[in-house]
């Protein structure tokens, strides 16, 4: 009898650590050709790459100017300014449920204001020049990915992977 009751609650916890596998999201890529940028004299682009004072909490995914951005998940978009001194600078997040996914340096579709229920792969606007932002030639051009999960930021290489 005992031995039946632990055979149960062995296969109920395989059936768990199963489906909690399937549950991890995956996202759609933002750009076709997905690449994270790596390290250049201007600094890192993994999740918490070091940004002197603080973590970076995100990832930069290469880009030219001008280049679709496509909206990693269907949900309602918001207009972001990442940076409050820089109005040129804009981004989105975009959030279903749980799940909110940011991406900065994007230029906004007129069509996308705030509220817009937007697909999974939908084109949300172009890649920015963040590097000419900057004036820093040694800097990959980029947009940058945050993922976060009730509230809290998570690394999002695994879900693009
Ligand atoms: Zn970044």
């Amino acid at each position: 009898m005992n031995r039946i009751l632990i055979i149960i609650i062995i296969i109920l916890i395989v059936i768990f650590i199963l489906t909690s596998f399937t549950r991890m999201n995956k996202l759609k890529k933002p750009v076709d050709n997905f690449e994270i940028r790596g390290c250049d004299k201007s600094g890192c682009g993994h999740y918490l790459a070091d940004r002197g004072h603080r973590k970076h909490l995100g990832i930069d995914v290469i880009t030219t100017k001008g280049q679709i951005i496509k909206s990693p998940i269907t949900g309602v978009l918001r207009r972001l300014y990442p940076y409050t001194t820089a109005p040129n600078i804009t981004g989105y997040a975009i959030k279903k449920g749980k799940l909110e996914v940011k991406i900065f340096y994007v230029n906004w579709l007129n069509s996308l204001e705030n509220g817009t229920l937007v697909k999974e792969g939908e084109t949300i606007g172009t890649a920015q020049d963040i590097a000419g932002f900057y004036k820093d030639s040694n800097m990959t051009n980029h947009i940058h990915v945050e993922v976060w999960e009730n509230g809290k930021n998570m690394d999002p290489t695994p879900y693009f992977l």
